[in-house]
């Protein structure tokens, strides 16, 4: 007998019926013998009309209320699925992230999981019962409600696992894996049997929204055996793999892309050591984080430019930060620009082939697409681009890697 922790997102438990099937199924691993956790998420759109409401009210809520009223989405769910179990002849409990003591820090709306008291689902789950816990929220020191981020509820599933050493974490969502890039931009996208657990933390913190990224650091902290698969067909899904080698010895496991970025550009500032600290210290003091930096080489050797990309929604903040900076360092001048996308080629195998930068932009070059911004790593490439050329950049770099069905993998 094993113990497995199943995840349902938000489409898998988007009606009535949906979470009829999802009881069926959980039913079914159970009458396999094994002993089965169930985290699901609050039903598709649900979560976005609450936070709706929310602005509608504040156009930016209180973190703590906000949390209270989001938490709400998934406690509906975790009682309808208990009720369909118990229809299906399944006992079953469900319990809200307090309940289970899910203990995270204050962070509200990005609140992390310190640790789980496991012991009341044990209970349960050894008196026959299958454990159905709400994802996404938790509760901190002093009782309040904390939720986890957006796509939390995978964090919450694997967070589970790990306390529970689970067998297994099954990540059931409305696609049946995780794909060489998003299949809704690139129909040609092909599952993947196997990912390695770098390439996935590294699709996941480049925009691949599959997987919160937390869920992904998770399963590497705790070694938990971590797998995606489609709650509406049967099949092996994806398996997150621990092991170093590339089964399908591609040079690129695939492409991740992040649409919600926007780019920041100080001109004239004087070329001095200590500006990068004097330029960047004052945007994260507003707690806005930064993902890529470029400092120019100065033309005149007086002066430089510096350009920072941020998260969408921090722009306005770190606009403003970054105009008072400009202001005190006497820069010529401040722009910016929203419309940008992050594009990204993720493969272990990158390590070992040469030439996978000059191919990918000789493909984004082919199609005329002007690349702003490149960072690379050991086993990822970068770059931003125009937001018009998302979908583009992402076929065009899909083609030149050979990642389509069919096509074999590129030499
Ligand atoms: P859930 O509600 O089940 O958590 P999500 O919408 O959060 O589902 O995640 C599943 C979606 O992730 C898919 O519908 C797909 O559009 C998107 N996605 C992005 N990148 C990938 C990828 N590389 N492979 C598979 N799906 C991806
Ligand atoms: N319901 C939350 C969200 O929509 C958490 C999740 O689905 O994982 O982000
Ligand atoms: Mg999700």
């Amino acid at each position: 007998m094993s113990l497995i922790v199943q995840k349902y997102g938000g489409t898998s438990v988007g009606s009535v019926e949906r979470i009829q099937a999802v009881a069926e199924r959980v039913k079914r691993t159970r009458d396999q013998g094994h002993q089965v956790v169930v985290v699901v998420s609050a039903m598709s759109g649900e979560t976005d009309r609450l936070i709706g409401l929310a602005r509608a009210i504040q156009p930016l809520p209180v973190p703590r209320e906000l949390d209270v009223l989001i938490a709400t989405g998934e406690q509906v769910t975790i009682a309808l699925l208990a009720m369909a179990l118990e229809a299906a002849g399944c006992p079953a409990r469900s319990y809200t992230g307090s309940q289970v003591q899910i203990r995270t820090d204050s962070a509200h709306n990005k609140a992390r999981i310190r640790d789980i008291d496991g012991a009341r689902v044990c209970r349960d789950l050894d008196a026959g019962r299958v454990v159905v816990v709400a994802g996404f929220q938790g509760i901190d020191r002093e009782g309040n409600i904390t939720t986890l981020g957006r796509g939390g509820s995978d964090t919450s599933a694997v967070a589970m696992a790990a306390a529970l050493k689970a067998d297994e974490c099954q990540i059931y969502t409305d696609v049946d894996g995780v794909y060489t890039t998003d299949p809704r931009i690139e129909p040609r996208a092909r599952k993947l049997e196997r990912i390695t657990f770098e390439e996935m933390l590294e699709m996941a913190s480049l925009g691949s929204k599959v997987l919160q990224i937390r869920a992904v650091e998770f399963a590497g902290k705790y070694q938990v055996p971590l797998r995606v698969l489609s709650s509406f067909r049967d099949g092996e899904g994806t398996l997150i793999s621990f092991e170093e080698e590339n089964v399908e010895d591609a040079k690129i496991a695939g492409i991740a892309f992040a649409k919600d970025e926007a780019k920041l550009t100080v001109l004239g500032v004087p070329d001095q050591p200590g500006i990068a600290h004097k330029i960047l210290g004052p945007i994260s003091e507003a707690n806005v984080e930064v993902d890529m930096i470029v400092q120019n080489v100065g033309s005149d050797g007086a002066t430089t430019d510096f350009t920072f990309t941020v998260n969408r929604n921090d722009y306005v903040t770190a606009l403003g930060v970054l105009k008072a900076t400009a202001e005190l360092l006497s820069a010529r001048e401040v722009t910016g620009d929203q419309k940008i996308v992050k594009l990204s080629l993720v493969g272990v195998g990158m390590r070992s082939h040469a030439g996978i930068a000059s191919r990918m932009f000789e493909a984004l070059a082919r199609e005329g697409i002007n690349i702003r911004m490149i960072s690379t790593s050991e086993i990822k490439i970068s770059v931003v681009i125009d937001e018009k050329y998302l979908e583009l950049g992402v076929r065009a770099l899909h083609d030149a890697f050979g990642l389509a069905d069919g096509d074999g993998v590129v030499s």
